[in-house]
């Protein structure tokens, strides 16, 4: 079989691999869809984050083309959402408690990727069955939509962790990635009051206003951010709770400084990997603004979106803007100029496209 490996900084190789058998508690799928995520292109420009000789790819659907030993619950032919490994099998407090995301071992031994390999190619082996994300998929539901559960998931954590209320008003800052989109999305069916979107540059602003964002904020073209949330919203405060999904410093500034009333919350969804020493605490400490990491999802999570698309209850149109086959995931996908990438919102690779 075809997979996509990576070899480090710039170099990701197709290569011929032998397709994968399943073992006691393993199976394996035929990959339908695999997400390209801004991680995978992380890692392809930088080099780090993930294993030499490993096969990328965290954002997997596949049906299930094989079943091991002791396999219960599933048969040849169910489509599956394949999520991370994130249970880490060693009954670690928090795995015990069902925070499965902060779990210390699974996520830092696995970098997000089921073993050993992900699901840049045509067959992926679910390494150990019951310590993954897995969820069925009903029959109706589109494995295009399915597979934007990686991003969806993120952002339906992070607002089941706020203490956002139907009724508030909230900001989404970095609005026009995947993640803000999604919340967008969310809050939006959640009855939000008035949505404010920060986001640089024109490119996402139709998206985001047909997602339900009632204003977008270019944060580069305006030197009074709280000014303008303050008339927009018209309580004479800024968010009561405010969504940061860009990962920069700041965009984390801003939420804390501009965006959100004293008494109000800033969600950190994106992670913010450099220092920010712009960043004083007083300024928040006076106002009492909190500060709420979300990190990654929960199976829960993937539970609620696969049941939200089964029911139809909510769908996230125009989110996939890019199929191309795995031959072309470095030029067509990870290694797109800065500007092309930011066109896009999901590019998606179609292993059995040619
Ligand atoms: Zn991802
Ligand atoms: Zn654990």
């Amino acid at each position: 079989m075809k997979a996509a490996v990576f070899y480090g900084k710039n170099d990701v190789r197709i290569e011929e691999r032998p397709k994968p058998k399943a073992g006691p508690n393993q199976l394996v799928v035929k990959i339908d869809y695999v997400g390209l995520c801004g991680t995978d292109a992380d890692a392809y420009k930088t080099g780090s984050f993930l294993k030499h000789g490993m096969v990328l790819g965290h954002e997997n659907i596949g049906t299930v083309t094989e079943l091991g030993a002791g396999v219960d619950g599933y048969a040849v032919g169910d489509r599956l959402i394949c999520g991370p490994p994130t249970y880490c099998a060693v009954h670690c407090p928090p795995c015990d408690r069902g925070d499965t995301n902060i779990c210390a071992n699974a996520l830092a031994n696995t970098r997000g990727i089921g073993g050993p390999d992900g699901g840049y190619a045509e067959y992926m082996l679910v390494q150990d069955v019951k310590n993954a994300i897995l969820v069925k998929l009903p029959g109706n539901v589109d494995p295009k939509e399915a597979v934007l559960f990686d991003v969806i998931c993120v952002a339906i954590h992070a607002i089941r962790l706020s203490c956002f209320r139907p009724g508030d008003n909230v900001v989404v800052s970095g609005g026009g990635g995947p993640v803000g989109l999604s919340a967008v999305r969310l809050l939006r069916a959640a009855g939000a009051r008035r949505i404010a979107v920060l986001q640089t540059g024109p490119i996402k602003r139709p998206k985001l206003l047909e997602f339900g964002a009632d204003l977008c904020i270019d944060p580069n073209e305006t030197d009074d951010i709280a000014g303008k949330l303050r008339d927009f919203f018209g309580t004479g405060e800024e968010a009561d709770v405010c969504f940061e999904c860009a990962g920069n410093k700041t965009s984390l500034y801003n939420c804390l400084r501009y965006c959100t009333r004293p008494g109000g919350q800033v969600v950190m969804v994106g992670q913010v990997t450099q220092p920010a020493d712009n960043i004083v605490p007083s300024d928040f400490f006076v106002k009492e603004i909190s500060i709420q990491p979300s990190f990654v999802f929960t199976a829960k999570d993937v539970n609620i979106y696969a049941d939200m698309l089964s029911t139809g209850k909510i769908s996230f149109p125009g989110m996939i803007t890019g199929i191309i086959p795995l031959e072309e995931c470095v030029e067509k996908g990870l290694n797109l100029p800065r500007e092309e990438r930011r066109k896009h919102i999901k590019i998606l690779i179609d292993p059995s496209m040619r």
